[in-house]
């Protein structure tokens, strides 16, 4: 998710690109199994010492309910908003000196390049849900024989009155 942004950078502040994104984001993450590519728009602004991007992204990825355990696929949208810094003059070719809020994730590389996927990545795993379930009447599994009671009923609740107490009952009864 790489782009080249050396035109851009030669530019005043305020000059803007826009790019259309479609990525592929196997691997990305271990905790991210796409279904289906990275979808959006993505929108450069020129900033004084950097670049500012924002985007609207879109991808269905798999998920594991929180309830029934079944994989399910979850659309998730998200917006980027980061601002990535320069590394080096774009004219003069001399490295900048480092700012406090140093963050390789958002640094423009001295090739003018910048790269998306560590940000997405994190920001992804922010939109992700704590817990997901794989829709709002999931039904979820029988604590007992651990039956998915989304395929049915299981037998257990005709067990749940144990035979012993049963006796008891009956004791009690008398
Ligand atoms: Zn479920
Ligand atoms: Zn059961």
């Amino acid at each position: 998710m790489r782009f080249n942004i050396a035109q851009l950078l030669k530019d005043h502040t305020g000059e803007t690109r826009q790019y259309t994104l479609h990525e592929e984001i196997e691997g990305l993450d271990p905790d991210i199994v796409p279904l289906s590519a990275l979808d959006g728009m993505i929108h450069l602004i020129r900033t004084t010492d950097g670049v500012f991007v924002t985007g609207k992204l879109h991808c269905s990825l798999e998920l594991a309910c929180a309830r029934c355990l079944e994989p399910f696929a979850l659309p998730l949208r998200f917006t980027l908003e980061e601002e990535f810094h320069s590394t080096l003059d774009i004219l003069t070719g001399v490295f900048l000196p480092r700012t406090e809020e140093f963050e390789p994730a958002t640094q423009i590389d001295e090739h003018h390049e910048i790269d998306l996927s560590e940000v997405i990545r994190q920001n992804i795993l922010l939109a992700l849900p704590l817990h997901a379930i794989c829709r709002s009447q999931c039904a979820g599994l029988c604590p007992q024989c651990g039956k998915n009671w989304n395929d049915g009923a299981c037998d257990c609740k005709r067990d749940a009155i144990d035979p012993r107490f049963e006796k008891l009952k009956a004791l009690l009864d008398k």
